[in-house]
């Protein structure tokens, strides 16, 4: 190849570009289209000036990244977190090309966000930096241009404040431009599920794929937040045994199999901080915070963080397979070795689709002004993460290649071949 590779000090950033390099030469993609899909079409940095509370100005800088619109409007989350930076937007926006394009729905990627702490704002002051991010963006987002969502530390609230920002800005309502938002003002049944039960979903279609036995799967899954606790709500109705859960106290195990719908009651209803601290089962061991990572499991589910297994830790896991549900949580070192140790891996873009196809569910019904029911949602959501998984279970197959190169290489072609259909212009 004689494109000259880019890449970054950004970790995220450089991962996300050695991944797609590494896909593209297999495929044999021609140059010309490395070079487009190697960097984002546009990249916005922008100040946010605030009047805190205490009256004092701050400027905090906020970032939207498009890093392909060539299937459809960009589509990504917006995060408030200390971390943000132009080169985490240009990382997280291209693995959302990759997503939307792997989902076979009709958007590419964007990302964006604020560099801020939440935890040190007021409700007042995160309403002024939400607006003023949708004030600054107004020019390129939209229905069809670019469509953002929450993401770390937003939510309802946020998604709220930009639609009404925008929605006042052009005076008409744009419920369309924004996902996530709460039920009464446009939102969608379902959502709140949806990434949970599509990661499940490829846990189980990967067991019946390989020919295990679905019913007794010891099951173990880190972080008992959203994602962890639908995806084994999803893996207990479907007879598998989740014998260990985590969240920041711990790690609860009963070789057995936990109760799961305990567990959720006691961090929905019973933790005041809705944490599974306190939660009670006979035979149950409580463990150390990492130790869920080590069990000797059929299915090991990160849903915590980026960056768990490393080249460090990978030696130790002992899970048969794994499937990915919190982004990034094994590095590309680390993915080489569990590759190495036989281990199987549905990769994060793959496995965690669910939100952003339930978003797309949500953009169709806003566009349409019609709702539909959480049985026809659950029924569009199943089908289309099982169809996905097939289409990169079946390509890795004929190819001989691991999960993760092979869900590039079909994320990859799909917009190669848009971009083929309307040649050169933009
Ligand atoms: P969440 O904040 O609801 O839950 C995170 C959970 O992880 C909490 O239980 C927390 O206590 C736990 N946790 C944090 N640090 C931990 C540690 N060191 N060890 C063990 N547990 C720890 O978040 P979520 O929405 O469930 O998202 C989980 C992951 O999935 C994130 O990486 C997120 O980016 C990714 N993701 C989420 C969605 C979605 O729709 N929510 C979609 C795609 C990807």
């Amino acid at each position: 190849m004689t494109v000259v590779k880019r890449t970054s000090s950004n970790g995220f950033l450089a991962n996300s570009l050695k991944y797609f390099y590494d896909a593209a030469e297999e495929m044999g993609l021609e140059e010309g289209l490395i070079e487009i899909l190697s960097r984002s079409e546009r990249k916005l940095s922008m100040s946010i000036p605030v009047e805190m509370d205490d009256g004092t100005v701050k400027v905090f800088d906020g970032f939207r990244v498009q890093h392909s619109t060539a299937v459809g409007p960009s589509k990504g989350g917006v995060r408030f977190h200390p971390n943000v930076c132009l080169d985490e937007c240009e990382a997280l926006a291209m693995m959302m090309t990759w997503k939307c394009s792997l989902a076979g729905i009709p958007y590419g990627g964007g990302k964006g966000g604020v560099c801020c702490e939440p935890l040190e704002l007021s409700k007042k002051e995160k309403e002024k930096i939400a607006r003023t991010w949708a004030a600054r963006v107004e020019p390129l987002v939209g229905a069809w241009t670019d469509v953002p969502a929450p993401d770390v530390n937003t939510g309802g609230p946020e998604m709220v404040w930009f639609m009404d920002t925008i929605s006042k800005m052009r005076n008409r309502l744009e419920p369309a431009i924004f996902t996530g938002k709460p039920i009464p003002l446009w939102g969608s049944k379902g959502r709140t599920a949806a990434t949970g039960y599509g990661v499940a979903t490829c846990g189980l279609e990967l067991l019946k794929a390989v020919g295990a036995v679905q019913e007794g799967a010891s099951v173990s899954i880190q972080g008992f937040g959203n994602v962890g606790t639908y995806a084994a709500l999803t893996f207990v109705d479907a007879g598998c045994k989740v014998v260990a859960i985590s969240d920041i106290t711990g790690t609860y195990y009963h070789k057995d199999g936990l109760d799961i719908r305990k567990a959720v009651d006691h961090v929905q209803n019973v933790h005041p901080k809705h944490l599974l601290e306190g939660f009670e089962q006979d035979g149950m061991e409580k463990l150390d915070l990492n130790d869920v990572l080590y069990l000797d499991v059929d299915l090991f589910i990160p849903a915590a963080l980026e960056g768990v297994i490393t080249k460090d830790n990978a030696d130790k896991v002992k899970a048969r397979f794994i499937v990915e549900a919190a982004n990034g949580p094994i590095t590309a070192d680390a993915d080489a070795i569990l590759n190495e140790k036989g281990i199987l891996i549905v990769p994060d873009f793959l496995a965690n689709a669910g939100g952003v196809i339930g978003s797309y569910f949500e953009w169709a019904q806003d566009l349409g002004g019609y709702f539909w029911t959480e049985e026809e949602y659950n029924e569009r959501l199943i089908r289309i993460m099982k169809e996905n998984f097939e289409r990169v279970w079946t390509y890795g197959k004929e190819k001989g290649i691991f999960m993760r190169k092979a869900a590039f290489m079909v994320a990859i072609e799909r917009v190669a071949e848009a971009h083929r259909m309307k040649g050169i212009f933009l």
